[in-house]
């Protein structure tokens, strides 16, 4: 506490020292290496168990399985710190390759094992798990051998796998070179810049409307002329997809995203609809935004602006305390982890040149340390951003002393944390607003939020299960394309705006992503699912902590319908509690269009 001034900038030396050219790393890189190959000799002499008495030999390969994961996302972790740091940092480039080489081996060797544990006998199998060294892992094996079996046979898994290379993952490639070559010309202060497109976008939150209108128009000429490349883009992509998930008998396209995000299509189908049950009070939202800012209706670059010109900047110092004293308020251990992350130098956030844009939490699980990078400029958004990743840090923390194949969580439940972390500090934020003003764009700033959860990654969503169904019959067409995204808009915001983005197929990284299939709806689930335990932590108090880390703790080792039966005691698949959690953000709605009348 006597602390009066944190560092901006990370300490990776006591992780390993030197950066890329780290002595100590490449020794590790070179252990790692040998434990690969002797977990991928033993899994290949591994024959399939035929009684419990044979445990001993998957016990064995369980346990070089722990180490080596550990120790590839240790690398992992390591390497992307470095390249977000410096991004031309080309040793580090070198680093990456070596250490995706390796992973490439050890995913060989996990399909591998899968198969072989397909083939153990029901019996035999439930024997196993229920023996002393694999009872801990009853969830996460069991869920591998289903994977496993619904997969096809190895040879074939293998060849997709390969294929897939050049075939699927080149199409998300190809997509990034695509719009790293593009720009946008865009006049500011009587002259002309070219700027990226994801420069050109950072524009539309611009407080000046003709600077937004001037620069959506630009970006949709932007990728109108570019959009027949991305149509073969997304086409091929998908194409790829729906081919793998048909010779695997999976007929549903949201079977993959829901198995990975660990929860049942009623519970998606669910949240969805409880949603567009309160999307009026939404509406409301927007038509107030509109007069507020002197509109008719808004159009789709409205949505995001700002409703004063007034922006605040707060000190990093600053920023850090009012971050401490909010999660103290809550729990003691959240409030002393985020001290001993600003203390310890976990965090990056110098505000210079030559880093990565944007914001990630990675952990280095070998070390029991997380890393948190951002670049911090001392906008509300930053705070916001900063308590967001500590979010996901504490979540990572309190996982540290759980075996580490019970470690891994999906998507949604990662956003859980970070989305509860984030809740806290904005929540606050409101309530301590010094001038009414201040009060209604803070509060403006958060019904936004959940305008972005549930009309914005809606029309994504909606899009996306709709194109896919089309992309089944055939190649689907850029305009076809255009048409499908602007229904999709229109139906999630109810029709409350003027004009839409039709191209934003093209211009969502996020359709592009070949790693995880449906990157949208577990954003919404993270967000809903975090504030109905925010909502459980107001009514307990402080005692409410101890609990919210037994969540945390079993995130990586259950389904999320189970997750939340056993912790929060409700029924995801029925509506009460997602209404619970959408209330929540409707009062805030209220008591914006009270404030601002
Ligand atoms: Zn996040």
């Amino acid at each position: 506490m006597t602390k009066t001034s944190y560092d901006l900038t990370w300490d990776l030396d006591v992780i390993f020292e030197g950066g890329s050219e780290s002595e100590a790393f490449k020794q590790y890189l070179h252990t790692l290496n040998d434990n690969l190959q002797g977990l991928s000799e033993k899994v290949n002499q591994f024959t399939t168990p035929e009684s419990v008495n044979e445990v001993e030999a998957l016990a064995t390969i369980i346990q070089h399985l722990e180490t080596v994961t550990t120790q590839i996302r240790e690398s992992g972790a390591f390497i992307s710190c470095l390249s977000a740091q410096n991004v031309d940092d080309k040793k580090a480039s070198l680093l990456r390759a070596q250490v995706s080489q390796m992973g490439a081996l050890f995913s060989t060797t996990m399909t591998q094992l899968d198969q072989k544990l397909v083939q153990v006998e029901e019996s035999v199998w439930n024997d196993l798990l229920d023996s002393p060294e694999l009872s801990n892992l009853q969830f996460v094996l069991n869920e591998k051998r289903r994977r496993a079996n619904e997969n096809l046979p190895l040879e074939q898994e293998a060849i997709i796998n390969d294929l897939s290379i050049d075939g699927y993952h080149a199409w998300g490639q190809m997509y990034n070179t695509i719009v790293g070559k593009m720009s946008v010309e865009v006049e500011e202060d009587g002259e002309s810049h070219h700027l990226s497109v994801g420069q050109a976008s950072n524009k539309l939150s611009s407080a000046d409307r003709d600077v937004r209108q001037a620069v959506f128009h630009k970006l949709q000429n932007a990728w109108t002329e570019q959009q027949d490349l991305f149509g073969e883009t997304i086409n091929h992509l998908s194409g790829f997809r729906l081919q793998t998930y048909k010779h695997r008998n999976w007929d549903n396209v949201l079977k993959e995203p829901l198995e990975i995000n660990r929860m049942s299509e009623k519970t998606l189908d669910t949240m969805w609809s409880s949603i567009t049950k309160y999307k009026g009070t939404f509406v409301k939202y927007l038509e107030r935004k509109a007069h507020l800012l002197g509109l008719e209706k808004l159009n789709w670059y409205d949505v995001g602006a700002p409703i004063t010109n007034e922006e605040q900047t707060v000190s990093y110092d600053e920023g850090a305390k009012f971050i401490v004293d909010q999660f103290n308020q809550f729990g003691p251990k959240m409030a002393s982890f985020a001290e001993m992350a600003f203390e310890k130098r976990w965090i990056e956030a110098e505000d210079r040149s030559g880093k990565r844009p944007g914001g990630f939490c990675t952990s280095f699980p070998d070390s029991k340390q997380t890393r948190i990078f951002m670049t911090y400029s001392g906008t509300a958004s930053n705070v916001a951003t900063l308590a967001h990743e500590l979010g996901h840090a504490f979540h990572q923390h309190v996982m540290d002393d759980v075996h580490p194949l019970n470690q891994r969580y999906a998507m949604n439940v990662a956003e859980t944390a970070s989305t509860f972390a984030e809740m806290i500090v904005a929540d606050a934020a409101v309530k301590k607003a010094e001038t009414e003003q201040e009060r209604l764009s803070l509060l403006e700033d958060k019904v936004n939020r959940s305008v972005a959860f549930f009309m914005n990654i809606h029309a994504r969503f909606l899009f996306e299960t709709r194109f896919y169904e089309e992309r089944k019959q055939g190649q689907v067409s850029v305009e076809r394309l255009n048409e499908l995204m602007e229904e999709a808009q229109k139906e999630a915001y109810c029709d409350a705006l003027g004009e839409y983005d039709p191209h934003m197929w093209a211009s969502k990284l996020h359709f592009h992503i070949t790693g995880v299939p449906f990157y949208n709806f577990p954003y919404t689930f993270g967000y809903l699912f975090s504030l109905g335990i925010y909502a459980k932590a107001l009514e307990e108090g402080s005692d409410f902590e101890e609990k919210y880390i037994a969540l945390l703790k079993d995130t990586g080792s259950m389904r999320v319908e189970d997750l939340a039966m056993k912790h929060l005691n409700v029924d995801i698949e029925k509506p009460e509690f997602w209404e619970d959690a959408i209330k929540l953000c409707v009062k805030d709605v209220e008591e914006f269009l009270h404030l601002s009348q």
